[in-house]
């Protein structure tokens, strides 16, 4: 069995090193010069789009995958002619536009932030006498890590958060006072079958995610039960196959959907460790139409913290005691004394704003000054 996937990023490296201990091999489609994913897998170097690349792909796998939901619209439809594509195009015709997902989790009973769309200077102003300062200009298609958004403080700006934006279709949406934000993930089979992870409570900074925590602290019972009814009936209503990651922003008990993810998900890094099963290896195992693996925890607590524009230094690392996965994602040997600190590094330039890896924390019960501590020597990381 052979799995294509478009994307050779560290979400592509997690996926692939979980396909090899299922005996998938993985085919890579990046048009990068190097990329993580290539420490687990061949890959072929070309354009999402390219027609060639696309038979290629397809002649030599059985089923196609992506680790991003900016998947051409030319480049699914190709390839599905010819080859199973799991998530399918509803999947990503939902994701891939912040107007029609908004709309389509309304559609189907999940609460979501007032917004409207906003095409030009005119939709703007009526957006914001719809709902207000402040609020948050978002471009409908391409954003992540915050990018493609603008906090619009008060009517007099709107003209240059249009521009800030480039004038793209966007969408206005209310500024959430939220408690907490949380993800869930779930996983579809081929059969239907869907199995959650629990919520994953997450932080972040300047629009970039930099710690994910499990159990989610603040988040009650019926926050968390809302959140994984909301997950599974989005998967079920998309006819979804794989991963889907819901985000969301908790206020009490109630909960509002900001976007959804048709694909593993930076929250889910934490599951490696966290849980009997992951999540690349129960979205391989889904797409491919093997049986879905058990998603409980077997531990305790889990924390993720996020390396964001360089990676920490191999011996402040060692010296914290923390073990660091080899290519093929097993912690080596001796790096480390606790075996409750891994950190995952994804072999990528230091630049700013870019993840570059993370670590997971895990235990019966994580210490604080434990988490701390590693997360003031991960470059990024916040503190709780
Ligand atoms: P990513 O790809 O990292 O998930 P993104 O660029 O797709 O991010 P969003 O998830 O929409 O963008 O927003 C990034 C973060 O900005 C959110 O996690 C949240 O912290 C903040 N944010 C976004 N929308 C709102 C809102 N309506 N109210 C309050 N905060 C918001
Ligand atoms: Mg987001």
């Amino acid at each position: 069995m052979t799995l294509g996937i478009l994307g050779g990023g560290q979400l592509g490296w997690m996926l692939g090193i979980a396909a090899r201990r299922l005996g998938i091999e993985c085919v890579f489609l990046d048009p990068a010069e190097s990329c993580t994913a290539d420490l687990v897998g061949e890959r072929i170097r070309a354009a999402y789009d390219d027609p060639d690349a696309l038979a290629e792909l397809a002649r030599r796998c059985d089923v196609i995958t992506y680790e991003f939901e900016n998947v051409p619209a030319t480049a699914a439809a190709s390839l599905a002619a010819t080859i199973p594509v799991r998530p399918g195009w509803n999947s990503l015709e939902t994701s891939q536009d912040r107007l029609v997902e908004k709309r389509f989790l309304a559609e189907h009973g999940v609460p979501v932030p007032p917004f409207h769309a906003v095409d030009d200077v005119a939709s703007l102003a009526a957006a914001i006498t719809e709902i207000g300062t402040p609020a948050i200009l978002k471009t409908r298609h391409g954003g992540y890590d915050g990018k493609g958004q603008v906090v619009l403080r008060d009517a007099d700006a709107a003209s240059d958060a249009i521009d800030a934006i480039g004038g793209r279709p966007a969408i206005l949406e209310a500024m959430i006072d939220f408690d907490l934000e949380a993800s869930v993930l779930v996983v579809r089979g081929v059969d239907g079958t869907t199995k959650a992870w629990p919520p994953i409570r997450n932080q972040h900074a300047a629009g970039i995610l930099r710690r994910s925590e499990c159990p989610a602290p603040g988040v009650s019972p019926r926050a968390g039960s809302a959140m994984v009814e909301h997950a599974v009936r989005i998967a079920e209503a998309l006819d979804h196959v794989g991963v889907l990651t819901v985000e969301f922003f908790v206020i009490g008990d109630e909960v509002l959907a900001n976007e959804i993810a048709p694909r593993v998900h930076n929250s889910g890094h934490l599951t490696i460790e966290f849980s009997e099963t992951d999540q690349f290896e129960n979205h391989v195992r889904a797409v491919t139409g093997h049986p879905l693996g058990p998603t409980d925890a077997r531990h305790g607590h889990g924390i993720m913290l996020n390396a964001i524009g360089d990676s920490p230094s191999p011996s402040a690392l060692a010296d914290a005691g923390v073990a660091v996965v080899d290519p093929a994602g097993v912690a080596t040997e001796g790096s480390h004394r606790n075996g409750d600190a891994v950190f995952h590094g994804y072999r990528k330039a230091a630049r700013v704003a870019r993840k570059v890896g993370h670590l997971t924390i895990t235990a019966d019960s994580i210490d604080p000054h434990r988490s701390d501590t590693l997360a003031a020597i991960v470059p990024g990381a916040v503190a709780d």
